[in-house]
């Protein structure tokens, strides 16, 4: 049994990294593999119990899969058709525990399924659907649903197409921020005392009586340093990679058949939905989202098995004119080419393999077992159950741990379903726009109406911390480039409070600015990487690697247009 270690800490300055990687030598009760939701989760979990957990990422947080999600909190009124009724279940109940625990990152979004004549499905099918589909959910819906007229429909989907629509059913799921969901959850797992060590690869296994996993090696991914860390339990939470990390220990165990979604963005005025607009897809009949986004709006996703290199997942040519043919069927009028796209995401899903069946129809349910090494594996599931499926991970890894007489110190019960995320913490009564509202009045003359909105929606409550650090020192409220919100304090903030390491943590998963701006942040680099330069103590050379690093990644992302 080993205490929980003492680790309140989120910062990447130099000394307090160093810290960090002195705990990463520490005995500790669970290893977790994978800073991902999951792994975030799971770290959320255990340490809630109790436990001593290390949590060891290669990359950044949110690196893998969980920044490439399409950004739904959802039960899915597809999976329902699956006959997949356990998965919209748990999914509907843990949709309305996240709206509670992180009401800045989990909120309402109106679905619109447009019905023509004499294509399937028909009206009253989809309606009685989602009749099902409220009672999974104890009719306690975002909103209720009703069903849109044509010239409502039009009005809140301009440019839909009309002629022949039965009717537009309107029904309610979230919107969420998959980045800083994972963020969020991983920056409490450490206020609960785990140690979370962002740019840390697991590199092996380490065997003990009875070829029992009791540890692992692991790399400090940017000084080359390896320490052994001995644990009571080993989880691995590496999504698309779960076959890789499985392979340390036995090689060729396959979990995983992983297929690639990709994702469009285009700037809102291109295709200004007031909500998503639920799409089948004309080739295939595939179920496909236009999504709102403040200015912009996303199409997506994709789903075609993948068997390239995880590292190098990107959208292609055809994957882009496969999502714009559906854009164009449907809003044939508003005539959206590859010359209005902004950016592009790909992800990888790291679906449970089953050979006969096709990508689409593959289960989303999870997969968690424990192998003859001890190792602990979960793989496949959805971001939107993460949390109750950290619950079920972890009391599988105090079973693993009972098995082999490990004693661990007197546990408490989970408790993540009540206690807010910690940008939810003390939110408003009046909920968002009164925490809007207030951050606006309180930065007055310090930050502007767009800026508060967009620190507001990205960090809750934990905005004022970025406002106290604009009024200490005013340069902070600096934009990092022209003609959008983001501002410098969210540079120091992602590098002080939020483990941000690099340019790319900063352009891509501090803030959007790869997605949204319509350089995807190139103009920033200048900023982002001077400001990181002071932080973080780079030489002039580190710092040129780190902006070159980031232009190869919006590089990869525009590889389609070559
Ligand atoms: P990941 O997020 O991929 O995390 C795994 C992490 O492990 C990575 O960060 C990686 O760097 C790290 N890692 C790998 N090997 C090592 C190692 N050796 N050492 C240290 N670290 C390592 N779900 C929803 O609920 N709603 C949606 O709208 C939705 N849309 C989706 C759309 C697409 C296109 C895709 C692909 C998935 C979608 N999902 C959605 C599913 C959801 O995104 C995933 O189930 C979830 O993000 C998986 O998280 P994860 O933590 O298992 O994996």
């Amino acid at each position: 049994m080993t205490s929980p270690l003492e680790s309140k800490t989120v910062t990447h300055t130099p000394a307090e990294r160093e810290a960090m990687w002195q705990r990463v030598g520490q005995d500790v009760d669970v290893l977790i593999i994978g800073g991902g939701i999951n792994g975030a989760g799971i770290a959320r979990d255990a340490a809630s119990r109790g436990l001593s957990v290390l949590l060891c990422e290669k990359n950044d947080l949110a690196y893998g899969t969980s920044s490439r999600s399409s950004k739904l909190v959802h039960g899915g009124l597809r999976y329902l058709e699956q006959g997949e009724i356990g998965l919209v279940f748990e999914s509907v109940t843990e949709r309305a525990v996240l709206m509670k625990l992180a009401p800045h990152l989990v909120t309402a979004l109106g679905f619109i399924v447009p019905i023509y004549k004499g294509k399937k499905p028909s009206l009253p099918l989809i309606t009685v659907g989602i009749f099902v589909y409220e009672a999974l959910s104890l009719f306690r819906s975002p909103k209720p649903h009703r069903t849109l007229s044509a010239v409502e429909a039009e009005r809140a989907a301009p440019g839909l197409r009309i002629d022949k629509l039965n009717g537009a059913p309107l029904y309610y799921d979230c919107a969420t921020d998959d980045v800083r969901l994972t963020l969020e959850t991983s920056i409490d797992a450490a206020e609960k005392g785990a140690t979370i060590a962002t740019w840390t690869e697991v590199e092996s296994f380490v065997r003990g009586a009875g070829g029992l996993v009791r540890g692992c090696v692991v790399r400090n991914v940017l000084t080359g340093e390896t320490k052994t860390v001995n644990a009571g339990v080993v989880v691995n939470a590496t999504g698309p990679w779960t076959d890789e990390t499985l392979s340390m220990g036995k090689p060729g165990e396959r979990w995983i058949r992983p297929t690639k979604g990709v994702h469009l963005v285009v700037p809102f005025a291109r295709l200004p939905v007031e909500h998503c607009v639920a799409c089948f897809h004309p080739d295939d009949g595939r179920y496909l989202f236009v999504i709102p986004w403040g200015d912009h709006t996303y199409v997506g996703t994709t789903d075609t098995d993948y068997a390239g290199a995880i590292e190098d997942v990107c959208a292609s040519r055809a994957d882009i004119d496969y999502l714009l043919r559906c854009v164009s069927h449907y809003f044939p009028s508003r005539e959206v080419t590859p010359a209005d796209v902004t950016s592009t995401w790909a992800g990888l899903r790291p679906l449970i393999a089953a050979d006969d069946v096709s990508e689409s129809k593959v289960s989303r349910e999870e997969k968690i077992a424990v192998n003859p090494e001890g190792v602990v594996t979960v793989a496949g599931g959805k971001l939107t159950t993460y949390r109750a499926m950290a619950e079920l991970v972890v009391d599988k890894a105090l079973e693993a741990l009972s098995l082999r007489n490990y004693a661990t110190p007197k546990l408490d019960a989970p408790d993540t379903k009540n206690e807010p995320l910690p940008g939810g913490r003390s939110f408003p009564e009046g909920g968002h726009d009164a925490l809007t509202k207030q951050l606006t009045e309180e930065g007055e003359g310090h930050i502007d109406a767009a800026t508060a909105s967009l620190l507001a929606s990205s960090y809750g409550t934990r905005a004022f911390e970025l406002l106290a650090l604009v009024k200490t020192e005013p340069a902070l409220g600096n934009k990092l480039t022209e003609g959008r919100p983001e501002i410098l304090a969210q540079v120091r903030y992602g590098v002080t409070q939020e483990l941000a390491a690099t340019v790319c943590d900063i352009a891509m998963r501090r803030t959007q600015l790869y997605y949204r701006d319509t350089n995807q942040g190139l103009d920033a680099t200048a900023a982002i990487a001077g400001e990181m330069q002071r932080l973080l103590g780079w030489s002039d050379e580190e710092k040129a690697r780190e902006v070159a690093r980031y232009e190869a990644e919006v590089a990869l992302s525009r590889r389609w247009q070559s």
